[in-house]
Parts: C-alpha cells; sequence; structure tokens
C-alpha cells in the first residue's frame, strides 16, 4: 500500500540531478526493460520497471533500502530495447549514488557488499593501472571482514577453496592475476580519478 503522506516529491528532482539520471522522467512503464532483463529471470523480486515507478512516485525509503537495487549485472540489454531510450542500469547507478550518500550520512544501512566490490575495484585501477585480481579480491575481503586484513585473507582463502580453483581450472585466472603489473600511464589514470573526485 502507497502511503502518499510518506513520499518524497522530491526525490525525482534528486535522480534526475545525479549523473545518468537525467532519463528517468521519460519512462511510460512498457515493462520492456524488465521482461528481457537477464537477472529478472533469476531473481523473481528483481524489477527495473517497478524501481523506476516507485522513484517516479516518490518511495524514496522504499527504493534506497531495496537489496535489488544493488543486483544490476549492467549488461545494457535493457537500455538497448528501452523505446523511451531510458538509460536503465546509468540510472540505476544514479539511485545507489543517492543511498551511498545517504549511507555515508549514516541515515541508511546498504543491505549489499557491491558498494565495497566497486570502492576496491576502483582502488586497484587507480593505483595501476588495469586490474589486479589478487589486489581487489584482499581489499575486498578486508572491507567485509570489517577491516581485519587476517579475518579477510582467511574468509577469501576459504572462499577461493571452491570458486577460485574452478576459475583457474576454467583459465579464467591464470598468473597474472597473482601480481600487480603496472601498466605505462599510471599517472594519466591517476590524473582521470583526481579530476572526477575533484581533487
Ligand atoms: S523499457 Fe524503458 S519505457 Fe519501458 S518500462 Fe523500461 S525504462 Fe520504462
Ligand atoms: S542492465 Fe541491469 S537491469 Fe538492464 S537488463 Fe542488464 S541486468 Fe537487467
Amino acid at each position: 500500500m502507497i502511503k502518499t503522506w510518506e513520499l518524497d516529491l522530491n526525490f525525482r528532482n534528486e535522480i534526475l540531478n545525479e549523473p545518468g539520471g537525467a532519463h528517468l522522467s521519460a519512462c511510460f512503464q512498457c515493462s520492456t526493460c524488465t521482461i528481457g532483463c537477464p537477472i529478472a529471470e533469476i531473481v523473481p523480486s528483481y524489477n527495473p520497471r517497478k524501481i523506476i515507478q516507485m522513484s517516479l512516485l516518490g518511495m524514496r525509503e522504499e527504493v534506497l533500502s531495496n537489496p535489488d537495487l544493488w543486483i544490476c549485472a549492467i549488461c545494457q540489454t535493457c537500455t538497448a530495447r528501452c523505446p523511451q531510450d531510458v538509460r536503465i542500469s546509468d540510472l540505476l547507478a544514479a539511485i545507489r549514488r543517492i543511498a551511498e550518500k545517504d549511507a555515508e550520512a549514516g541515515k541508511l544501512k546498504i543491505d549489499s557488499v557491491r558498494p565495497l566490490f566497486e570502492k576496491a575495484f576502483l582502488h586497484q585501477l587507480e593505483k595501476y593501472g588495469r586490474l589486479f585480481d589478487m589486489g581487489l579480491a584482499m581489499e575486498f575481503y578486508k572491507g567485509k571482514e570489517g577491516g581485519s586484513f587476517i579475518k579477510g585473507q582467511l574468509a577469501m582463502m576459504k572462499d577461493f577453496k571452491d570458486f577460485g580453483m574452478r576459475m583457474f581450472k576454467k583459465g579464467k585466472m591464470g598468473p597474472k592475476a597473482m601480481f600487480p603489473e603496472k601498466v605505462k600511464k599510471t599517472e594519466e589514470i591517476k590524473k582521470i580519478f583526481e579530476k572526477v573526485e575533484g581533487k
């Protein structure tokens, strides 16, 4: 049930003002995005059309606290098919950024490890100019275990025994993943990060 007195009518503007959020109002609720979404096929609750509808209505709290907000695989199938040119994955990223700002301000608890993963991913890119898989895993697991390096490494080894070995066997992870390799233009990449972060 929608509680009209709890709606935040400014939520729509908040999203429109975030990078990637500009196409929100163009959605006419046809559901094409959801019908073709590979994540919606395996997660019955996942419904990007509904997230957009709730955002347009101003259901800020429900949208930002929805764990499904964090499971988009950014495959872009929906964006390629949307008749209204809504960039759905960009839009969801814009909403996630609002959720992260609320979490940083202590107003929201995010029920997903995705922000941790994305932070570790970007940090590795900034540091080495390319992705260093083992560095990403070490940083991610450390964060997941509340900043404890030892606990993080133990949790990582436990998980790696299963899927890590499978990745090695399938050639998805080779010796290069174990050691960092700096690309030549790391300084230029650092400058890009500085510009984006406004340093
Ligand atoms: S396909 Fe586009 S217009 Fe249709 S519901 Fe999804 S976002 Fe809205
Ligand atoms: S980009 Fe996200 S929402 Fe769109 S089809 Fe892919 S997984 Fe689904």
